[in-house]
């Protein structure tokens, strides 16, 4: 198990999320570590929408910009995901877990995290020759396998 995925499990202390960003070229912020802790804690795949609504919990300072943005800082530096709205049926919504890991859309809207092992799995029955036609075909390079599976 790496980092990572602890980070998603535990309260992290102010030390071990300064090292996180630091890792990921991150300078902590009072408002990057409020957006960060919201997301970790929420594993529903929120919004920006909802993000905002927790940190102003805590702080109520930060404005909608500041979540807008860190969240995008967040992404680009991979501590987050984002799921993009055409997807996911409105906004784009956010996750903390990093890991390769196969999402599951249900009508009501809500997104789950197929388990690591099943999600494995997944990824792994799409055959490589199918890729590699695939490619071809479109005159691509695929890089990744992105499943999203839909259920009520
Ligand atoms: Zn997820």
């Amino acid at each position: 198990m790496n980092h990572e995925l602890d980070q998603h499990d535990q309260h992290l202390d102010g030390d071990q999320l300064r090292a996180i960003f630091t890792q990921h070229g991150l300078r902590m912020t009072r408002q990057r570590e409020a957006v960060y802790r919201a997301l970790c804690t929420n594993r529903n795949h929120p919004t920006a929408e909802q993000l905002l609504a927790e940190v102003h919990q805590i702080d109520p300072e930060v404005s909608q910009a500041t979540v807008y943005n860190t969240l995008d800082t967040l992404v680009e530096c991979g501590l987050a995901n984002r799921i993009p709205a055409s997807t996911s049926g409105g906004a784009c919504r956010y996750d903390a877990d990093i890991h390769e890991h196969v999402h599951l859309v249900l009508d009501d809207g809500r997104i789950l995290d197929v388990p690591q092992d099943l999600s494995k799995r997944l990824i792994d029955s799409v055959p490589d020759a199918l890729l590699a036609e695939l490619g071809e075909r479109l005159g691509v390079t695929c890089s990744g396998i992105k499943i999203e599976l839909s259920g009520v």
